[in-house]
Order: C-alpha cells, then structure tokens, then sequence
C-alpha cells in the first residue's frame, strides 16, 4: 500500500511518502475502506509535532477525516457491501465501560482518535470497525472527508453541551477557518444569530462570498466594545472558541450573564491568567469538548444530509504532497478545509 507515514516527531518534511506500507490483516468486524479523499485537522500538525500530552506510539499514518468506499468487508459485518460510500467516525471507545454504554465514547478512558493513536487515512486504504463506516447517500465524498473532525466538534460543542437554539446569539472566533465555518454552518442552520470574528478582511470577503449575512467582525475591531454594542451591552448568550490563548479572556468578557462558553481548541497556546470573577460573577457555564461522540456524528451526518451545508474546500492536494499540504495549515492563510486526494483509486490492498 502506499500512502505517508510519520516515523519520527517533527517538522513537515518527516512526513515520508511510501510505497511498501504493510496492509492490515482484516478482523471479523471490521472494514477495509479505499480512501479517496483526507482532510487535515490541527490534530495532525499535533501528531506530528508530539502531540497534546498525549501517549502517541510511532511509526504513524495521520488522517483522522475520510471518506471513500468500502473495498473489503469482514466476516461478521452484514449492514456493509464492497463499493458503498462511506464517511467515517475517527473515534473509537473500548465499546463496554460505562462511558461508552451511554455514548460518550470520548469520556472512555481508552479513547482513540484515528490517524492520532491509530493509523488514519493518509494512505491508500485504512481499516476500521465496521460500525465507524457511515454510509452515505450522496456521492459528494470530496466535501465529506472535510465533515468529521470539525463538524463532530463544533457540533458536541455548539448543541450537545451548549445547546444552542434559535434564541441564542452566539459569537464564533476564526469562523473562515476549518472548525470555525462548520460551527457557523450549524449555528446558522439552528437559527441562532451568528456574529464571526475573523482575521483579516480578506476572511471576511470569504464568508459574504458564501452567502453569510450575519454580523463579522474582524481581529482589528475592538471585538468586545463592537459585540456590546451589537448585543444591547448585554453580550452573547454563547461564545465558541478554539482559539485559547489569545482569545479566553475577551471570550469571557464578551458573555452575558449566564452565558455559556463552549470551547474546543487551543491553537494559540494552553496556559493562562484569568480574572475569575467573571466565572462566578456573571454565572458563566464552560463547556469542554475534546472531538465529539459517535452519536454526535450521526446527528453530523443527517444535519448535513437535510441542510446540504458542506464544508467548503480551499484547496486540494494530491497524498503524496501532505507536507506541503500541512504546511498550509499551519500557516493559517487558508479559508475553510485543506484535503488530500488519493489518485490511486483502484490500488493493491
Ligand atoms: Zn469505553
């Protein structure tokens, strides 16, 4: 099989294509899926950097978003048959504790990220228990593969915890971004008001082009006095912010009292100094989520199906150019979702 594969931590160019990487052994319940399209998340700049304090084992194939088909299906699996189109959920619970009896698969104490502690898609083909495979209807599995990731995250962000509803206000940060426009597109698609912060201005042009009509601001906006003035002075009812570092702070203050802050991400730095009495002063409700649960992601996957709101993909780039691929990641000029196109369709297992 060929496909990229990260032997040791660190800078891009230890993503190393090959044309020799060993092809799982099919179990009873599990499917062997041809990826045709990977999308890239931070998680996988994470990887290869060494991770969030994570155990990471190495050598590793990243790509925790696929979509493709089905190409081999094992014994005990009978809702699946070679050629369906499948997007595939990138977690995995050890199936039987009490976490994952109740569908929180990500509290489970052996929770997996596909592409993150197991091999993703950055290849040819992967292999995953067969109930991770999603079908679906549509043959769009170019905007799929940019669905799981973001989406299961804004989405156990914004609705799961959160609950957001068509009365809410909610400000989202870095909302031309990849987790940012899938948490605008369910957001808008709940009904709330959507007010985006981005960047730049160029960001901005981007989400107009889309046909965004809410309120944006931009990072050179004083961004907490123009949310006062948008909202009454009274603030948001609901902030989404991945961000960390950078925007905790302003994301607290810009709350109404007893708002709620869901938070998914800290792309801009983990640690900082806080002024607590906004917590306990305006009630607020933090919310945490580390991706989302496999109920989170059917519920993804029917929003998507009925609303027709796929993410939109910046730019494609053939698998054997993944570095260069995380490289524009990284660099955070992009809008939306960066995806990798296997071009090998119809390879060797
Ligand atoms: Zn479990």
């Amino acid at each position: 099989m060929k496909g990229i594969i990260l032997e040791e931590h660190g800078p891009a160019e230890s993503l190393q294509w090959k044309t020799n990487l060993p092809s799982k052994a099919l179990s009873p319940d599990e499917v062997r899926v041809e990826v045709h399209y990977c999308a890239l998340n931070h998680l996988d700049l994470w990887l290869r950097k060494g991770g969030t304090g994570d155990k990471l084992t190495l050598p590793r194939i990243p790509g925790s978003d696929v979509a493709g088909k089905v190409v081999e299906v094992g014994e005990a699996v009978a809702h699946l048959s070679v050629g369906a189109s499948v997007v595939l959920y990138p977690g995995q619970g050890c199936g039987h504790c009490s976490s994952c009896s109740e569908g929180r698969d990500t509290l489970c104490s052996q929770f997996q990220i596909m592409g993150y502690h197991t091999d993703g898609g950055y290849a040819q083909h992967v292999t995953v228990k067969a109930e991770n495979a999603i079908p679906i209807s549509v043959e769009s599995l170019r905007e799929w593969s940019a669905v799981p990731v973001s989406y299961v995250t804004a989405w156990n962000a914004l609705v799961t915890k959160a609950k957001l509803s068509v009365n809410d206000t909610v400000a989202i940060w870095g909302a031309a971004g990849g987790l940012g426009y899938a948490a605008l597109s369910i957001a808008e698609g709940i009904g709330a008001k959507v007010i985006a912060i981005v960047g730049t201005d160029d960001k901005e042009e981007f989400l107009r082009k889309q046909g965004f009509t809410g309120d944006v601001l931009t990072r050179s906006d004083n961004v907490e006095q123009e949310i006062k003035k948008l909202t009454d002075r009274r603030g948001v009812d609901v902030v989404l912010d991945h961000v960390g570092k950078s925007t905790w702070n302003s994301s607290l203050r810009m709350l109404k009292k007893g708002g709620r802050l869901a938070f998914c991400g800290i792309t801009t730095g983990a640690v900082v100094e806080m002024d607590l009495r906004y917590i306990f002063g305006k009630q607020l409700e933090i919310y945490g989520s580390w991706m989302g649960d496999r109920r989170d992601f059917y519920q993804v996957v029917n929003f998507l199906s009925k609303k027709e709101r796929y993410p939109y993909i910046y730019r494609e780039f053939p698998l054997e150019a993944a570095a260069e691929a995380q490289e524009v990641l990284e660099s955070g000029q992009h809008v939306g979702k960066l995806i990798l196109k296997n071009s090998l369709i119809g390879g060797e297992f």
